[in-house]
């Protein structure tokens, strides 16, 4: 099983022609960024490899990789624009609004356009057409290169809360043909809706833990989240030297979950991370446990297609 080499068409896995690999954490702040980052620097010589920073409230990807950026895009939304001449008052938008982004003052209807979900229902159902629609820019979108590394990040702007069409917006914006690319999507921390948006629909998935009470609950939240939505995934443990390991790898048996990778808590890692270094590049061990992290991921998508292909 082998993707595609740079320069060559070579024979690919999944899909056919590409493998999109997400990595994901029920929690900030367990290394994620480290995991997807370091990903990236290990495959880039051998393979075509991009970068989607989805983590758009606070993209952290670029101070590892250091792109140069040459693109940047606006991502807007649709949101209510209220003509209140053409508005009899009837009310009908406020009740049709699920998000209460649209409220009756008497009779006049008010619109917060920063909670609204730019489902356009509103001027749908107004029996006057006194709702048109203006774009509104929630966030942006940037790309480049890093080194060899194509990359693409999205950023929430200030005061929107709405991070989902900024991660589909950034899931989009790929570097054009990606036949026997390996796109890596950091996504952002926790289950809810932008974690969704970001490992939907993608080949596999790496749940970064660390061995505490905290990092073991997360965990098992976001082993939920990835069943549900029926994607392959294994398990990468961080700072595994520190706090409770035996739980979280008797988790992982119980559940027959995959442990792909165990980085010790090093001093020395840390110092690195720190000051935005990049772990493969200063330590001969963690190239060759992230090179093995690739194959136990390829070994793990081989067996789940050997027992899907054995179930039908
Ligand atoms: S549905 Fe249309 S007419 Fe009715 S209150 Fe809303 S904007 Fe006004
Ligand atoms: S577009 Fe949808 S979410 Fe936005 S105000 Fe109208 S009904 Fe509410």
């Amino acid at each position: 099983m082998q993707l595609a080499q740079p320069g060559s068409p070579g024979p690919v896995i999944n899909r056919g022609d590409m493998m999109i690999l997400a990595v994901a954490s029920g929690k900030g702040g367990t290394g994620k960024t480290t995991i997807a980052v370091n990903l990236a620097l290990t495959l880039e010589a051998t393979l075509h490899v991009q970068v989607l920073d989805c983590d758009v409230e606070e993209p952290d990807c670029h101070l590892f990789l250091r792109p140069t950026l040459d693109m940047a895009e606006g991502v807007t939304m649709p949101v209510p624009d209220i003509d209140s001449s053409r508005c009899n008052g009837c009310g009908r938008c406020a009740k049709v609004c699920a998000f209460h982004s649209i409220i009756m003052t008497g009779n006049q209807a008010i619109t917060f356009p920063e909670l609204c979900h730019g489902c356009g229902g509103c001027s749908l159902f107004c029996p006057t057409g006194a709702i048109s629609e203006k774009p509104v820019e929630i966030g942006v979108i940037e790309s480049g290169k890093a080194g060899r590394i194509g990359f693409v990040q999205g950023r929430l702007s200030v005061g929107s809360a709405l991070a989902p069409p900024v991660i589909r917006a950034v899931r989009r914006k790929t570097m054009g043909d990606v036949k026997g690319w390996v796109t890596i999507i950091d996504a952002p921390p926790g289950t809810s809706c932008p974690v969704v948006n970001s490992v939907a629909g993608v080949d596999f998935c790496l749940l970064v833990t660390e061995p505490t009470p905290f990092g073991l609950n997360d965990l098992i939240l976001a082993v939920g989240m990835v069943r549900q939505l029926g994607v392959p995934f294994g398990v990468v443990i961080n700072r595994s030297g520190l706090g409770d390991l035996v739980s979280i790898k008797s988790y992982c048996q119980q559940e027959g979950i995959p442990i792909l990778l165990e980085i010790p808590f090093d001093r020395r890692y840390a110092a690195c991370y720190a000051r935005g270094g990049r772990l493969v590049e200063e330590f001969a061990e963690l190239k060759r446990a992230f090179k093995e992290l690739w194959q136990k991921i390829e070994e793990t998508l081989e067996n789940e297609r050997t027992k899907r292909t054995a179930g039908h």
